[in-house]
């Protein structure tokens, strides 16, 4: 069948692929940072054809690659960026690479050469005369700090999209039929006024501001919904302690499962940052929405079809013996209630949690929210399908040392190909199938038609880099 030929076109190049992601992973970019990945896609992705634009609105890592003409105009969407910290070798063992260094331990160096693998073989078979339609591959920036997909859509670079295909690395071959948590991402800044440390009666302390803000919020925290969380980091203002700090600020990421909770957090996470001011006799100088990402609404109609393809597939990535021994040996680390904790994250069912790589497809979870966020509000303006795919054995966090030396191992490239399988699957059918993205589109209309929306960022914001 014709769409076994996009997926050989994956085989056939799954060396360059695998190239590109352990060469992304060698070369870990922090968000808004990714030149090095945005680069090397958009030279990939060029040279095999398609048109490129290497650097967007205020996001010079940023890129979109198009191919063929006319609708459906399908989106397949990348990320690329790393995590601070969290470097890590291939190593099923805790062995640091760089000390100090980045580290894809959330799997973005696979997440977009998977995209540009199944762009790639959409590319091949419009150009055959095989499907007719756009295929589009979106490299966005800055996922994990809620910037670049919000921005995107802000600058209207996904008008005209039929729909949208996500995946993310995982432990699990699942759907997202279920939303995950909202977020904002906001940075308190304070100015007070310095002074010799000995004489910090003359001074008025930004840091105490902060300080004090944060004792505040974690009262708030018994007061609001139980769902609403939030974590902070303090950003280092540079001044040693003979000098009484004059700025500091507090850079808060805050979740729950809905925005309007999170609205309600956030108004009065601010009256605690003025309180602080106040105590401190400081100023609020600034109060910046960085990004963040309403729940994601995800189509049940391409969850379905991502089930179906990745049932085709033979339902999980083709896993060696190599990586189910690089996988006992990184799990066997875990105490049993480690391993639990990790296979219920990412909806493990409890029938298989004694396997260590999950082949199988798990059409439904049994919940009602991902506990993840993401920069998903492209969601509530077109309809998109997002699915996990395994990436690193059942048990493993991401965000951690574990999924990093995955994500640069076999086990990661393995679980990649069959994410950019799925997604060239799912893009191959609703190119074929008038009637398909007709049923996506309609039931899209039928989720949102009661919903508003409201993008937590204005109209001349830009997206900021935050100096840790
Ligand atoms: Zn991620």
């Amino acid at each position: 069948m014709l769409k076994q030929k996009v997926w050989s076109n994956i085989d056939e190049n799954s060396q360059m692929l695998k190239k590109m992601a352990r060469d992304i992973w060698e070369n870990p970019e922090v968000s808004l940072e990714e030149v090095f990945a945005s680069k090397l896609q958009a030279k990939v992705l060029e040279e095999a054809g398609l048109k490129v634009s290497l650097g967007l609105k205020g996001m010079p890592t940023a890129l979109i690659a198009e191919y063929g003409e006319g609708k459906p105009v399908i989106g397949i969407l990348g990320e690329y960026d790393a995590l601070e910290s969290l470097s890590q070798d291939s190593a099923p063992d805790r062995k640091v690479r760089v000390e100090g260094g980045h580290g894809h331990g959330c799997g973005h160096n696979l997440l977009g050469v998977a995209g540009v693998g199944a762009a790639i073989a959409i590319k091949e078979a419009i150009e055959r005369g095989e499907l007719k339609g756009t295929v589009r591959y979106y490299g966005c920036p800055a996922e994990e700090e809620l910037i670049g997909k919000l921005f995107m859509l802000r600058d209207g670079y996904f008008d005209n999209c039929d729909a949208l295909l996500y995946w993310h690395p995982s432990s699990n071959n699942t759907p997202w039929r279920v939303p995950c948590l909202a977020a904002t991402s906001v940075l308190f800044s304070f100015r007070g006024l310095t002074a010799h440390a000995p004489q910090a009666h003359m001074g008025r302390s930004a840091l105490d501001a902060v300080e004090l803000m944060n004792v505040g919020a974690n009262y708030l925290r018994e007061h609001l919904p139980r769902e609403v969380m939030f974590h902070y980091s303090i950003l280092g203002n540079g001044i040693a302690p003979n000098t009484v700090p004059d700025r500091c600020q507090s850079w808060y990421m805050m979740r729950a499962p809905k925005r309007t909770q999170l609205d309600e957090a956030f108004q009065r996470l601010v009256e605690v940052a003025k309180g602080a001011a106040m105590m401190t006799g400081t100023m609020l100088e600034n109060v910046e929405v960085l990004g963040g990402g309403n729940e994601v609404i995800v189509n049940q109609t391409i969850a379905d079809l991502f089930v179906k393809n990745m049932n085709e597939l033979g339902g999980g990535p083709a896993f060696t013996e190599e990586d189910y021994a690089f996988a006992e040996k990184l799990t066997d680390q875990f105490t049993p209630e480690q391993k639990l904790r990790g296979a219920q994250a990412f909806q493990i069912p409890p029938e298989y949690y004694d396997k260590v790589l999950m082949d199988k497809v798990v059409s439904k979870t049994n919940c009602d929210v991902f506990p993840v966020s993401g920069d998903a509000d492209p969601s509530w303006l077109f309809p998109l399908g997002a699915v996990y795919c395994a990436t690193w054995p059942i048990g493993v966090f991401t965000h951690t040392w574990q999924a990093t030396a995955c994500t640069g191992s076999n086990i990661g490239f393995n679980g990649m190909l069959f994410a950019s399988k799925t997604l060239a699957g799912a893009c191959y059918e609703l190119m074929t199938d008038s009637g398909l993205v007709e049923k996506v589109k309609d039931e899209f209309r039928e989720t949102t038609k009661n919903l508003n929306y409201k993008m937590n960022i204005g109209a001349d914001a830009v997206p900021k880099k935050v100096k840790l």
